[in-house]
């Protein structure tokens, strides 16, 4: 006990309070609670004229002694603040912070903030003495409830990592103890968080009553919002600006860079010196953007730096395969070089904020914008986004290198009906809570500074005006606290959705959470009207305007604006040496090995190899899409790659062979970013003989084929998936040479490809590899690198398949696929299941895993699954170990297999390991049909294996 509580304790033991009270006639109502089998005993005052309709704050009090709860000064505060007031009752021997006390005092206030009339928003706390000292235990464990708390005395002991520095905290304190109390207050205040002390020479019991009657206490305290937070500066800042400037900060303009609609804005510089504007995004380039941030800071009048944004997907200049092939080589550590590296090249670039991670989960491969996916599954893209976000923000925005994240697109943008890009998405909210927002909400939990909202609607409703999806999911359920920008014009596109008018829809979107406008300019052209006719008011605007404050300050913007324009970084790292070595390490590690028959790869280097296929001598194709700050000039082809690499002996034929399509009218809707698509002055017949001629000439035939690089991406939809007719063509020709023939896919989407999985003796899927493809692809075709990529999605035997998955559902009649009686769920003319499952992907070794052993079949807490892996070939290689779960009777109908853990695991030739899961509570909940977050009792299988289809499989029973 330290000497302030030690000091309450004996004068409340001498005072008459401690000694029996006569009864008294109370307002409060009195109440108890079950937690645990402890019983917690509470008092509840109620607001005057307390209507059960409203949400109201709640506030704790947790005095020293149970006998001075019931406070005069406090309830005369409260007159004025209408709260519902709390009282726990601490048994007089118990101390407030023994565990059982304190778990039921969380249960208390748990169970208070599922009541309708309690704001989820609004929980303030209030403590004296060994009271304050459970304050300061409850803002470490249940940080995220809390909105501020006061804390009159009592020890702060805090974890000055914890995520409770950014609660408010008001500290009052006194005497001696006020050193300690100090040095935590001063740690938080270092650290960025709201906190402040307040310090008494003298002290005693009158302290609490002192407190109270500080006319500042409980305007400080309700005038703080749980998902609001803010620093003096910014403060002092919004309290110079003008409604208009305020409202120009929430204006995000795009000068004509990458433009991905229909709309650039207009006047971009005058806006910028009238303060209309908030960010600029789509311009690279430290010389040119920093003349336009001192427009801002020079020529408007408070001189508020911009914020520069840009589409780095999938590596800055130095351009990475495209994020569905980085996914496929499910290494997270590997993930997050990559992120870091393009921060790197993009802040020297004169960016600080990243339109990536793009973490919608996809499962319609004719949606061209998989391409930029993490794929199909919740559990893997959660863990990319997660990497991603710390490789880009480091943790740290404050340093020059790092830039801001944006997850995007807010949510569910990957399921739109028919795979068509900006269509409807409807799906119930079980689907979307486990399989669809787990991506985001990593983000989140990393620490993304801001999140894009989505083109599409979810359950009827625009994203962009979701109030559920964006207030209460994103801000109140997972914390978020940075700001949420549109999509390109989003706002406004609500209009054709048909939600209303401009101004309708931009007050909805403002309303429902969004900070920032991405070009379109409802914002700026409609809010002080709305405001006016009290669709909006100065709040919405002043809190959206804050958020994007706040990201400015922390990124450094208000201490030196200049920052991130940096010419001789700009010279020194765009480009760079080792950023191209690691494009290609990464562009060797995407491509995935589909097929092998007959090991006919590795390529002997001395071997006559006729290379042939339209994107074999292809520069313009290599990089994918959205490489927007990518010059394709400087991207390696294939021919380039292997002629680099090719033996003294060895030979290679190159003919083209085929246009990627034959269609005139195909070939102008793709190549709207430049010529993707050339079709040859050859007919197709001369240029197949050609390849035909090469072929003869050869020992194996390697065709690269597959799709233009902006064939998949933004509005680019496909729905046919397989490879195109010119190439098919060209590919049934070379069949007829009976020469072994190995396919190099280019693609942004599983394709269907069972004519070639047939047909070709190997399959490498390598995606758009990005800047270094040609080394990147050369070094797995001879063997330097031996492919380990998994697929991140599952490959459809037909379109007719999709949505095909591995975490489907079952249903009440399945089909076992081995034709069987009628009356089940199939197809009468192709197969349930896909062509390459999700996790697939060969080696040019072999793995062997051996009988995997659960630690226990009963599981109380955690259980451990191992199994062990030999690589049993003659190369060195990558397995990667994946386990799936299954929840075999549930409250409601669960998956017959889903991700839960992958382990990479290098072996040399011979050499074994034994891989270990940890399988805990978590990875067993799920969200139920009230969507509460639930791992229930009962019977699971376990799967472990090199894919989601080749797996063996244990049971246990979980038993909590
Ligand atoms: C895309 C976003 C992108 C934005 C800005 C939109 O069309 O959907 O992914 O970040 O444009 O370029």
């Amino acid at each position: 006990m330290n000497l302030f509580s030690q000091l309450f304790y004996w004068i409340l033991l001498l005072s008459p309070l401690t000694k029996e009270m006569p009864e008294r006639e109370t307002k409060y109502q009195n109440g108890f609670f079950e937690h645990n089998g402890y019983t917690l005993d509470y008092q509840l005052l109620y607001p005057e004229h307390f209507d059960p309709t409203h949400p109201y704050p709640l506030l704790v009090f947790l005095p020293e002694q149970a006998s001075s709860a019931e406070n005069p000064a406090l309830e005369n505060a409260l007159k004025s603040y209408p709260a519902v007031l709390l009282l726990p009752r601490k048994p007089e021997e118990a101390s407030w912070t023994t565990e059982p006390l304190m778990e039921a005092v969380m249960g208390l206030i748990a169970a208070q903030q599922q009541l309708p009339h309690i704001h989820p928003d609004r929980l303030y706390l209030l403590g004296a003495a060994t009271g304050a000292t459970m304050v300061w235990e409850l803002l470490g464990r249940i940080p995220e409830k809390i909105a501020a708390a006061v804390s009159v005395g009592g020890s702060p002991a805090l974890d000055a990592g914890s995520r409770s520095l950014q609660v408010p905290v008001w500290a009052f304190h006194g005497g001696k103890d006020a050193a300690s109390s100090l040095r935590t207050i001063e740690r938080i205040q270092t650290d960025g968080g709201p906190a402040k002390i307040s310090v008494f020479p003298q002290m005693g019991h009158e302290m609490l009553d002192t407190v109270l009657a500080d006319p500042g206490l409980f305007p400080w305290l309700f005038s703080k919002f749980r998902n609001e937070v803010s620093s003096p500066r910014v403060e002092a800042l919004l309290a110079q600006m003008t409604l208009e400037e305020k409202i120009g900060q929430l204006n995000l303009v795009n000068q004509g860079g990458a433009v991905t609609g229909t709309v650039i804005s207009q006047e971009v510089e005058n806006k910028i010196r009238q303060g209309q504007v908030g960010g600029i995004f789509g311009t690279r380039g430290a010389a040119k953007l920093r003349k336009i941030q001192q427009i801002a800071v020079e020529e408007s009048r408070l001189g508020i730096p911009l914020i520069t944004g840009m589409d780095v997907i999938h590596g800055h200049q130095t351009v990475f395969p495209i994020p569905l092939g980085i996914s496929c080589t499910w290494d997270l550590e590997l993930i997050e070089r990559s992120a870091r590296i393009a921060a790197r090249e993009a802040t020297a670039d004169g960016l600080m904020w990243n339109f990536s991670p793009m973490v919608d989960i996809s499962r319609d491969p004719r949606w061209g914008r998989i391409a930029e996916s993490n794929g199909e599954d919740p559990f893997l893209s959660a863990a990319i986004s997660a990497a991603m976000v710390r490789g880009y923000q480091q943790n740290d925005l404050s340093d020059p290198t790092t830039m801001a994240a944006c997850v995007k697109h807010y949510a569910a943008y990957g399921a739109p009906e028919g795979g068509r890009d900006y269509g409807t998405v409807d799906m119930g909210k079980v689907k979307l809570h486990n399989e669809y927002l787990p991506p985001y909400k990593a983000a989140v939990d990393a620490g993304v500074a801001s999140v894009m909202t989505s083109f599409n609607v979810v359950d009827y409703l625009p994203a962009t005006a979701n109030d559920e999806l964006l207030n209460r999911v994103l801000r109140e359920q997972w914390g978020f606290k940075g700001f949420v920008v549109t999509d390109y014009t989003s706002v406004n596109e609500m209009i054709a959705h048909g939600l209303g008018d401009l101004r309708e829809v931009s007050a909805r979107s403002l309303k429902a959470g969004v900070d920032m406008d991405m070009v379109g300019e409802g914002f700026l052209t409609t809010l002080q009207a709305s405001l006016e006719s009290g669709l909006v008011a100065v709040e919405d605007i002043d809190r959206a305007c804050r958020r994007i404050l706040l990201i400015k300050e922390k990124l450094g913007l208000l201490d030196d604006p200049y920052r991130y324009f940096d010419e001789v970084r700009a010279e020194k790292e765009i480009l760079a040496a080792e950023h191209r070595a690691f494009a290609r390490e990464l562009g060797a590690k995407v491509q995935v090995l589909l097929k092998n028959e007959g090991n006919v790869l590795p390529l002997q280097k001395s071997a006559k190899i006729a290379l042939v296929g339209p994107l074999a001598d292809s520069r313009r194709n290599m990089m994918g899409t959205w490489s927007v700050s990518g010059d394709f000039d400087k991207s390696v082809t294939v021919l380039e790659g292997l002629q680099a690499q090719i033996g003294s002996e060895g030979q290679l034929f190159y003919a083209k062979g085929a246009n990627i399509s034959d269609d005139p009218a195909f070939a102008a809707r793709v190549n709207v970013f430049g010529q993707e698509i050339t079709i040859d002055p050859r007919s197709p017949e001369l240029m197949i003989q050609e390849a035909l001629e090469a072929a003869e000439k050869a020992d194996i035939i390697v065709a690269v084929m597959g799709e233009a690089a902006d064939m998949s991406g933004e509005a680019s939809s496909m729905a046919d998936i397989s490879l195109q007719a010119s190439q098919q063509r060209l590919l049934r020709a070379l069949k007829g040479t009976g020469k072994p023939i190995v396919l190099v896919l280019f693609n942004g989407r599983p394709m269907t490809l069972v004519w070639e999985n047939q047909n070709m003796d190997a399959i490498l899927d390598v995606w758009h590899t990005g800047i270094e493809a040609g080394n990147a692809i050369a070094d797995v075709l001879f063997g330097e690198v031996n492919p380990s990529g998994k697929l991140s999605t599952s490959f459809p035997v037909h379109v007719g398949q999709i949505p095909v998955y591995h975490s489907m559902l079952n249903t009440g009649r399945p089909w076992d696929g081995t034709g069987g009686p009628k009356f089940k769920s199939n197809y009468l003319d192709i197969p349930n299941d896909p062509l390459y499952p999700f996790g697939y992907g060969l080696s040019y070794t072999t793995f062997e895993f051996g009988t995997p052993v659960l630690s226990a079949t009963l599981m109380q807490d955690k259980i451990a699954l191992s199994v062990t892996v030999k690589n049993t070939g003659t190369r060195a290689g990558e397995e990667t170990v994946q386990l799936y779960l299954r929840d075999v009777a549930a409250s409601i109908s669960r998956p017959v297999k889903e991700l839960k853990g992958f382990k990479k695991v290098f072996l040399e030739p011979g050499a074994s390991t034994t891989v270990r899961f940890i399988i805990d509570q978590d990875l067993l909940k799920f969200y139920n049909s009230n969507l509460d977050f639930v791992a229930e009792p009962g019977e699971f299988q376990v799967f472990v294996g090199p894919n989601s289809r080749d797996v063996q499989q244990l049971s246990f029973t979980y038993n909590p």
